[in-house]
């Protein structure tokens, strides 16, 4: 036999039921996927489990010591039934055993043992029912047959089943670290001295079979490096291939589309503006594809950037499409551009601008006439700008010239939807991604490290800052009287209001094109179960327009409306002509009307950290002072509160984003941002290992630099192989 590598199938190396143990219940399938079923922690051989900690249903392990044992007949059936009381010197746990009368025999008073098995109760008391069980001999030469780890100081406890208890696995792994040739090291010698890293083998044993926590450290750092490090290079690997590909530069020129709209803009671009812009007119005038993202806080004025660099494309004879993920958006970002363009947005019409360009929209639900005119607009080149929604990455749609794809809040869309626009150019277009929010700089660098980063920090001057604050109407029904006030006093002065609900009414919860709310989140003990049904759009308006704000011009939008409702609702709000917008989330990105100036979401605890904080964007945005009030029921001191404490304590957006991930599971936390690339990451903490994020970067950046296709490195290739197989069924699956 051939010596085992990590590819091996577990049943060459641990035999055929064992393996199908692992494989059933724990998806493991291969040596490497066993070696890299790390412990979910370790116990120490003098310390007990905690059993006020147990869950009901959950598959545990225990360490406890025997404290009582009683057996007797079984009442129904002939056997024994065995009782036993195990202690961790405070709590009590019953191990129920039945027909292994033998028990009694094999156990003792004060002896200590691993208990594993389902967490179940009899009249009130938690029990384990026919638990598997290993004991621990105090004398370690007389210990027969246990396993080294329970020997030494720590015990590892790995997620395990019932078919296949924790030492069983621990048995598994010592045979796969004996017979298994790890091939060569992924992290180079070089680069593992210079951030004194152990070597993979060492590091695997030490992480199934530590002495001390100090080498479980060493293991942890050295394996999270592992993942670090092999995922940087694929990323790295992905930008060295797309700088390479061929591009058509596309160079700002004088007394073109650029310069009329700088001149007609009524403000100052900010200096973030001005450096973000000067960074992407750098990149659109190399021969290869920009690949950028544009950060930016929430009004921070990302749409004026993107424009410009849009104008400089068309400027050059090519054309921009931008990408929006809901059609209102798609809808308001056409008109906004028409708007701030002007004259320069009129070409072939009266009163069109010397130098002008045309700005197509592309929606799903258009009229047949105005989408012809539209596509035909973008298919000859008429149309410098093209804005649209899912719509524009069908077939039909083409372009004469693109030359620049902008993709909208990006957390919408998928790697693949880019791709597709990418792929309506003979040659790959500059590529600009904005994102709603800012979010952390590692959790940048893994999502989006294919792509080089610009942050527009600052705000526009003169914009004053929004106040939020929580509306606890469980403790304070009086506190929504007076928010409905507010509104009401706000109309008064000539301002107006969006009302924000969870849902649009009876048949399902709101959101838009785009659907539900990015997360709902459930805190398992306020069990949403027994609650009322959250705040409805359809139900909400007529009730204010009746009711506490009578005599307001109340109207209302959301993503079931038809897509004229929806522009028509969006176009009299911003022409002043409704007073008080009733809304889902369909206004959370993007939408823009700067005399809107109290936002009062209702159910607020319903939607999560960063969706608030992009919502509350959408007041404040003028001269006028903005407030965000957050109606809720949810209780003091619950995870709900101290989200909505948490938003309302700050408007740093990078911070907030830093909340709501940190609430969230690692998968999620990247599945929150952007599907995909999930499976790879075991230990690594996206937002704890910063320090190794960064490190890795800049290492795996300078070798593919050096050595494009790592041909001096056998055990990287292999690595990068297995994650972007990883990667590529994970997509698949998904599809
Ligand atoms: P976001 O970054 O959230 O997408 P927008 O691009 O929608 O922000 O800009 C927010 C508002 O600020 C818009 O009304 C825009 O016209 C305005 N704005 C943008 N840049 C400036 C500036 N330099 N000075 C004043 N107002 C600006
Ligand atoms: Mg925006």
């Amino acid at each position: 036999m051939t010596t085992p590598a990590p590819s091996s199938p577990l049943r060459d190396i641990i035999g055929d039921k064992a393996a199908k143990a692992l494989a059933k219940g724990l998806e493991l399938h291969t040596a490497g996927d066993l070696l890299r079923h790390y412990p979910r922690r370790y116990a120490e051989r003098g310390v007990l489990t905690a059993l006020s900690e147990l869950r009901h249903d959950d598959y545990v392990t225990v360490m406890a010591e025997i404290k009582k044992i009683e057996s007797r007949p079984m009442r129904n059936r002939r056997g024994q039934m065995v009782n036993v009381v195990v202690t961790d010197g405070r709590g009590l746990l019953t191990l129920t055993f039945f027909n292994q009368g033998w028990r009694a025999k094999q156990l003792e008073v004060g002896q200590r043992g691993l208990f594993a098995g389902k967490v179940g109760s009899f009249r009130g008391a938690l029990q384990l029912t026919n638990p598997q069980t290993q004991l621990i001999d105090e004398d370690e030469d007389e210990s027969v047959g246990v396993e080294k780890g329970l020997l030494t100081g720590l015990i590892p406890v790995y997620p395990a089943t019932a078919a296949m208890p924790s030492w069983n696995i621990a048995k598994a792994v010592r045979v796969a670290l004996d017979v298994v040739d790890l091939g060569d090291d992924p992290i180079p010698t070089e680069i593992r001295a210079r951030h004194g890293l152990t070597d993979l083998a060492e590091a695997l044993r030490l992480i199934h079979q530590p002495d001390t926590r100090a080498q479980v450290a060493r293991a942890e750092q050295r394996l999270k490096w592992d993942e670090a490090f092999v995922l940087q290079v694929v990323l790295a690997q992905r930008r060295a291939a797309a700088a390479a590909q061929p591009a058509v530069p596309r160079r700002t020129v004088l007394g073109g589309l650029l310069e009329a709209f700088d001149e007609l803009i009524p403000f100052d671009l900010t200096n973030g503006q001005r450096d973000v812009s000067a960074e992407i007119f750098n990149d659109l005038a190399r021969p290869h594809p920009m690949h950028r993202l544009l950060q930016g806080e929430v009004g921070s004025g990302k749409t004026v950037v993107a424009l410009r660099a849009m104008l400089a494309v068309a400027d050059s004879g090519g054309q921009a499409a931008l990408l929006a993920p809901t059609e209102v958006l798609a809808q308001q970002h056409a008109r906004t551009i028409r708007q701030l363009l002007g004259p320069l947005a009129a070409a072939g019409e009266l009163g069109g601008g010397e130098v002008a360009t045309r700005v197509a929209l592309l929606t799903g639900s258009q009229s047949a006439q105005t989408r012809r005119a539209n596509l035909l607009d973008a298919a000859s080149g008429a149309a410098g700008i093209v804005v649209g929604t899912h719509a524009l990455l069908q077939e039909h749609v083409q372009f004469a010239d693109l030359g620049l794809v902008v993709v909208d809040e990006q957390h919408r869309f998928g790697v693949e939807q880019r791709d597709a626009l990418r792929a309506k150019a003979p040659t790959p277009p500059h590529v600009l991604v904005m994102t709603a929010t800012p979010i952390p700089r590692t959790v940048a660098m893994t999502v989006y490290g294919d792509l080089e980063t610009s942050m527009l920090t600052e705000l526009p001057i003169g914009r004053v800052a929004i106040q939020t604050n929580v509306v606890p109407i469980g403790e304070k029904p009086q506190w929504l009287e007076r928010a409905w006030q507010r509104v009401r006093e706000e109309v008064e002065s000539g301002r107006q209001a969006y009302i924000v609900c969870p849902q649009i009414g009876q048949q399902g919860i709101g959101g838009d094109d785009v659907a539900e709310p990015l997360v709902s989140f459930t805190d398992d003990e306020d069990a949403p179960a027994a609650r009322r049904p959250p705040a409805a759009v359809t139900e909400i308006a007529p009730m204010l327009a009746e009711g506490p704000l009578a005599g307001l011009r109340v109207d209302m939008l959301h993503g079931r409306m038809p897509s004229d409702a929806k522009d028509d609702a969006m176009r009299r709000f911003a022409a002043g002509d409704i007073d008080v917008l009733v809304a889902t989330t369909v206004i959370e990105v993007g939408v823009d009307v700067a005399n809107a100036t109290v936002m009062l979401v209702l159910d607020a605890d319903r939607f999560g950290v960063s969706q608030l904080h992009q919502l509350r964007g959408r007041v404040g945005r003028g001269e006028h002072a903005g407030l965000c009030l957050l109606a809720t029921d949810a209780e003091p001191d619950t995870p709900a509160r101290e989200r909505l404490d948490g938003v309302a304590a700050t408007l740093d957006g990078v911070a907030l984003a830093r909340l709501d991930l940190e609430q969230r599971r690692e998968g999620d936390v990247l599945g929150a941002v952007q599907s995909g690339r999930r499976s790879s990451l075991r230990l690594l903490r996206l937002l704890r290992d910063e320090d190794i994020i960064v490190a890795a970067r800049e290492e795996a950046t300078a070798l593919v630099d050096l050595d494009p296709t790592l041909s001096s490195y056998d055990g990287l290739v292999q690595a990068v192989r297995e994650l972007v197989d990883t990667d590529r069924a994970d997509y698949l699956e998904k599809a």
